[in-house]
């Protein structure tokens, strides 16, 4: 099929209008490398690297391509059978040694909180967008903590309605300690004993969307056994959810997995879907007089189909007034690793994002996903916007009364 229905919502179609940067040119490359080719040409291997892995182009696709599992399965040859640049490949060696490690981050989180200060972002900004020191100096997290823990067992208030995990994320858990605390308060507020073992380091997902499968699987089955006692598992980063739900597929045909993946995958839930699927019990009582811009992160929106969900909790909160950003379905550039990965689209799309959440005129924006807040809060901060940006559960955990907490 070449209906072409899906190259508006596509970011790199939508930046260069070139139909190999699109998802109908990433499928004929895939086809001619299936068919003709013993060998993977730069070329193609450079057009689905360019791929952000967004999965707008499953959404909007009339005929039910699945180009999910297409790059899915795609990655993984490309990272066994082309032999990259060297600096492409220690470029990504130093990347997954830091960032996929929470205990070699925590030292780094002194250094992010004085970055303001030292002048690390405005420098980032002065380096071309093409330059990985400049993503990372503009990327600079802030918030970050060495000592930010969570406790393992947060006990359920009241009546105990169930027993669920907390995935902390390998970068969340140092740089967005404050979402954590929120979805663990607000959920044992609604009455659920909280988990949140400190293994595994990470649950995988920047490595399987990078084509690393073996090292994303490795880290999938010690996901899977560390929540086997829990009724569901709760994520709040919308890439890691997404790549835990898809751990039932991806372990299909490994006899040893195949069975406990399924059931493992089938209990993932985006904080949001499983507030929405469960009673309210404590009270969402004082008035927050905002009005906040939902941004869907494409791994909640595209690839989970959650889109009703935080929108239904952030309208159900008192004083809060929902608004819709022009280009929802269009990609904010981080995309897991994407934005050092690719910093110069990363950063194109980012400042659009900016542009079009800036627009709405909101007093804050409310996104599911943390890589989002920080590429988002950075192209903001260049075009000069203070506009603070949260996750929905944060503004959930500002509404709970005051005793709820
Ligand atoms: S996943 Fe996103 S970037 Fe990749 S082809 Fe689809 S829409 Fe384009
Ligand atoms: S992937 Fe879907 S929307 Fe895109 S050209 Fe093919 S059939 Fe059309």
């Amino acid at each position: 099929m070449h209906c072409g229905f899906c190259l508006p919502t596509c970011p790199t179609y939508v930046l260069w209008g070139e139909e190999m940067d699109s998802p109908r040119g990433r499928i004929v490359l895939m086809d001619a490398a299936l068919r003709e080719s013993d060998v993977l040409s730069e070329a193609m291997v450079t057009h689905w690297d360019r791929c952000l892995g967004c999965m707008a182009c499953v959404s909007s696709c009339p005929s039910g391509v699945r180009y999910d599992r297409l790059i899915e399965a795609t990655r993984p040859q490309v990272e066994r059978n082309h032999a990259r640049p060297w600096r492409d490949r220690a470029r990504r060696r130093l990347l997954f040694a830091a960032f996929t490690h929470p205990g070699r981050l925590r030292p780094l989180a002194p250094f992010a909180a004085g970055a303001s200060k030292l002048g690390v972002r405005t420098l980032g900004r002065r380096l071309p967008d093409r330059s990985l020191t400049g993503a990372v100096l503009r990327l600079t997290p802030r918030g970050g903590s060495p000592f930010a823990r969570l406790p393992v067992v947060t006990p359920a208030r009241g009546e105990r309605r169930g027993r669920v995990g907390l995935l902390q994320g390998c970068v969340a858990r140092v740089f967005f300690h404050r979402t954590n605390v929120a979805t663990a308060e607000v959920l044992a507020a609604e009455g659920f004993e909280v988990v949140a073992p400190r293994r595994p380091r990470c649950c995988g997902a920047l490595f399987l969307h990078t084509g690393y499968e073996d090292e994303a699987l490795a880290l999938g089955r010690e996901m899977i056994a560390a929540f086997e006692d829990c009724d569901s598992l709760v994520v709040n980063a919308a890439g890691c959810g997404s790549s835990l739900r898809d751990l039932g597929h991806l372990l299909a045909d490994d006899p040893q997995w195949a069975e406990r993946a399924a059931a493992f995958s089938a209990k993932v839930h985006d904080v949001s879907a499983f507030l929405a699927a469960v009673e309210p019990r404590a009270p969402r009582l004082r008035s927050l007089d905002l009005r906040v811009a939902y941004h869907d992160a494409c791994h909640l929106a595209h690839a989970q189909g959650v889109r009703a969900e935080p929108r239904a909790l952030l309208g159900s909160l008192p004083g809060v007034e929902l608004v819709e950003p022009p280009e929802w379905e269009v990609c904010c550039g981080s995309a897991g690793l994407y934005n050092l990965l690719q910093p110069e689209p990363a950063a194109e799309l980012g400042r659009r994002k900016a542009r079009n959440l800036a627009a709405t005129g909101a007093d804050a924006i409310a996104a599911g996903n943390p890589g989002c807040t920080l590429q988002i809060g950075t192209y903001l901060e260049e075009e000069g916007w203070r506009t603070p940006i949260v996750h929905p559960i944060e503004l959930v955990h500002a509404a709970l009364a005051g005793d709820a907490r």
